[in-house]
């Protein structure tokens, strides 16, 4: 069995469980013992989910749904598709406010004043008839210090009650930059067209390389617990640890060592701007990401990856179809065209 398929099971159950609970069903059944490790590290490594927490309902739910499971990547990154965003922005006449923090957000039926702060300390309060929020859960779940951003009045009950229920998950990914692929020419050859290593037993039981493209680039992942684990360790600790097991994946420590020239890396789940790396839905909280899209009022609108409710949760593509989605009930509520 594919270690997707395990979670169909979890669409019948009375009611919702923990990953961890649900795969513990199948604890003595000995065939299934490396469909429940795989599922698992899935879990853990794709959904940056903690097992003990995350719906098994959710995860059966999202991955039926068609959860891309291959690893394309965009050529020359995202600039471009940015790019592109930015310019048929421009062309629409939207001003763009960068560097611009949101503190505050009042709110009535059919208006909204938006307080902001620049980085270079100028204050704003921008006023609107209606306002998407594309805010992370993390920073919506945030509160108690001056990087809080206020809603006055608070969310409705069923918003706050929805966020309640989706987790950010936690991800820790280094990017390794040597002098020369050697990985490429080790056993003769045999790693070339290696795509990604595992190995679970490692701090990063991922390392991707960028194959098909030839490059010097590895990047090196943890998610859910593994990368919790490494909260709170400095950022040269933890390119210290990347480098250290990517040496060990081929017992060549010395040589990964001695090739190695820069690593870089970014620690979401201290940047106030995210607070985690992208969501999950935890136990029982079913429909909270339908929940979280619903508009308020005619008012506030949401969108971005956490309000995506077709399996595109956590990923671009539920940012970038949410966000047209919200744009589109905006509009309509305030009589334009999107
Ligand atoms: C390590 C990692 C790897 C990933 N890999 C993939 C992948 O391979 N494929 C994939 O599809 N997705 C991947 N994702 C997920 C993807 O990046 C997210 O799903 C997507 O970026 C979410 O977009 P969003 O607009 O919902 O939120 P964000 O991209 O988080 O955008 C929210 C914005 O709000 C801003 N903000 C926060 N607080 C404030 C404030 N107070 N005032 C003003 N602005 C504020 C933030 O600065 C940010 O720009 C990955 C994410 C991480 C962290």
């Amino acid at each position: 069995m594919p270690a997707a398929g395990i979670f169909e099971g979890a669409r019948a159950l009375e009611s919702d469980e923990s990953v961890d609970r649900f795969l513990q069903r199948f604890a003595d059944d000995e065939s299934m013992r490396e469909t429940v490790r795989a599922a698992r590290a899935f879990v853990e490594g794709f959904e940056a989910a903690d097992p003990a927490i995350a719906s098994a309902r959710a995860i059966a739910d999202e991955w039926r749904s068609g959860v891309d499971l291959t690893s394309a990547r965009p050529l020359g990154g995202y600039p471009p598709m940015l790019e592109r965003l930015r310019n048929a922005c421009a062309a629409a006449g939207v001003q763009t406010c960068l560097s611009t923090v949101v503190r505050r957000l009042s709110w009535r039926r059919g208006a909204v004043a938006v307080e902001t702060e620049s980085s270079w300390g100028e204050s704003r309060t921008l006023h609107a008839r209606a306002a998407v929020v594309t805010l992370p859960v993390g920073v919506l779940r945030h509160s108690g210090d001056e990087t809080e951003v206020v809603f006055d009045p608070d969310l409705p009950a069923a918003k706050r009650e929805a966020l309640a229920s989706i987790e950010m998950g936690h991800a820790v990914k280094v990017a390794l930059w040597f002098r020369t692929a050697f990985w490429e020419r080790l056993r003769d050859g045999r790693y070339r067209d290696s795509a990604f290593f595992r190995c679970e037993g490692l701090p990063f039981p991922t390392y991707w390389t960028q194959f098909p493209l030839r490059s010097e680039l590895i990047v090196a992942w943890a998610g859910g617990p593994k990368a919790i684990a490494m909260s709170g360790a400095s950022q040269s600790e933890l390119i210290g640890r990347a480098l250290s097991g990517f040496g060990a994946l081929f017992g060549e420590h010395e040589l990964a060592r001695e090739e190695f020239e820069e690593g870089v890396m970014h620690d979401w789940g201290r940047d106030p701007f995210a607070r985690g790396a992208y969501s999950y839905v935890a136990v029982g909280g079913g429909n909270a990401r339908a929940a979280l899209a619903m508009p308020v009022d005619g008012t506030l609108f949401f969108a971005g990856e956490a309000t995506s409710n077709d399996g595109q949760g956590g990923t671009v593509n539920g940012a970038l179809e949410t966000g047209e989605r919200a744009a589109r009930e905006a509009a309509t509520s305030i009589g334009a065209t999107a």
